[in-house]
């Protein structure tokens, strides 16, 4: 039979594609993305008129947290390669009007080439990872599954449950996992990159811009990428986001207005883009790790799973089903 198929190539995807090859079974990864990484989003900025053409951006994750031995196991690693690096312990918090406090929490990780470049290093460990390939269907048959058209002996769905949905035919939708795939809602966020010609704001890492309706978060990208390039990325509120989707830039009015104003900036960006997440981050989440049909080798991950929504919680998910998933494929040789 053709082999294992994983859909999705963030980090749920490629942490359960690497338990698999661990364990032995080689499986394919396909994502219909450009490039890997799923919500772990770098973009490359060009044409922007400064002098910060070629730098990368983080548009999707802000940065991640570590807490598990076998994701410290990961970070570690990565560090030692000087691909990640500790960013910050501390963010301000403000209000709609301006900065409030500064407030210490965990060490938040960031990457120095873009949370994009930790999946690619991860994903270039693996001899099959193909992009670009839009995975329409998931149905089976009496002796296995079928992924359009394609027989294969497992498959791991690790993107966001409602995308997941989609692809399932409805014969393989027993009402739990159905329940399982529904129950969960997913925030939009707009993600607004703004690169200026010179920094115009008091230094921050990150700021948390608390009951404000235009805006929710900004990270300052030149401090998390370690070059203190002045660019920075505002999220959107997740119910003015909503209203926006269909013209992510539509909002770029406001979140400039407000950005100005809780930054007291001095000046207007030169280069500004807004980027649409419409499954940005799981409401809430399954305490299970991921889910796996009782009867076929099909299997769920991500961060709707692990007690998520985060990185580290998507690449637990990952990583535990894709161990499974091995260890069923190899229990029936
Ligand atoms: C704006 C934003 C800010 C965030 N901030 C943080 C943060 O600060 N800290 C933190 O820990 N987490 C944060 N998160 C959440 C974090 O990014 C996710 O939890 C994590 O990246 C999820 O990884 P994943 O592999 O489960 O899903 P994804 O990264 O979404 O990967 C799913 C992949 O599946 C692919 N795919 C979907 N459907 C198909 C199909 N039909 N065929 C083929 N491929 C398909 C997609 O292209 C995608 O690449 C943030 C997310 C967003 C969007």
């Amino acid at each position: 039979m053709s082999a294992a198929l994983v859909v999705g190539a963030g980090i749920s995807g490629i942490a359960c594609a690497i338990a698999m090859a661990e364990a032995g079974v080689i499986p394919l990864v396909v994502d219909r993305g450009r490039a890997v990484g799923g919500r772990m989003a770098s973009r490359t900025l060009r044409d922007t008129g400064t002098a910060f053409d070629g730098r990368v951006v983080d548009i999707g994750a802000s940065y991640f947290t570590v807490s598990t031995p076998e994701f410290r196991a990961v970070v570690d690693d990565w560090i030692a390669r000087d691909l990640a690096r500790p960013w910050t312990n501390s963010f301000h918090v403000a209000s709609s009007d301006g900065v409030e406090a500064v407030r210490s929490g965990p060490v938040r990780y960031a990457a120095n080439g873009g949370l994009r470049s930790l999946i690619a290093d991860s994903a270039s460990k693996l001899p099959n990872v193909w992009s670009s390939i839009d995975v329409t269907s998931v149905s089976a048959d009496d002796t296995s599954l079928i992924v359009d058209g394609e027989r294969r002996s497992a498959v791991a769905l690790c993107m966001p449950n409602a995308q997941a949905h989609r692809l399932i035919d409805t014969s393989l939708l027993s009402p739990s996992l159905e329940a399982s795939l529904t129950g969960i809602t997913y925030e939009p966020v707009i993600a607004v990159t703004a690169v200026f010609d010179q920094q115009c704001w008091e230094d921050f890492d990150g700021m948390f811009v608390n009951d404000d309706p235009v805006i929710t978060w900004i990270a300052n990208d030149g401090s998390r990428r370690g070059d203190d390039a002045p660019v920075l990325v505002a999220h959107v509120n997740p119910v003015l986001a909503a209203r926006h989707l269909d013209e992510p830039a539509s909002v770029l009015p406001l979140v400039l207005a407000t950005m100005s104003r809780v930054l007291s900036l001095t000046s207007q960006p030169t280069w500004v883009d807004a980027h649409r997440w419409t499954y940005a981050k799981p409401m809430t989440a399954h305490r299970e790790p991921f889910h796996l049909d009782e009867h076929r080798l099909l299997g769920l991950a991500g961060d709707a799973w692990a007690d998520g929504p985060k990185v580290e919680t998507a690449w637990l998910s990952g990583h535990l089903l894709g161990e499974e998933l091995a260890r069923r494929l190899l229990d029936s040789e």
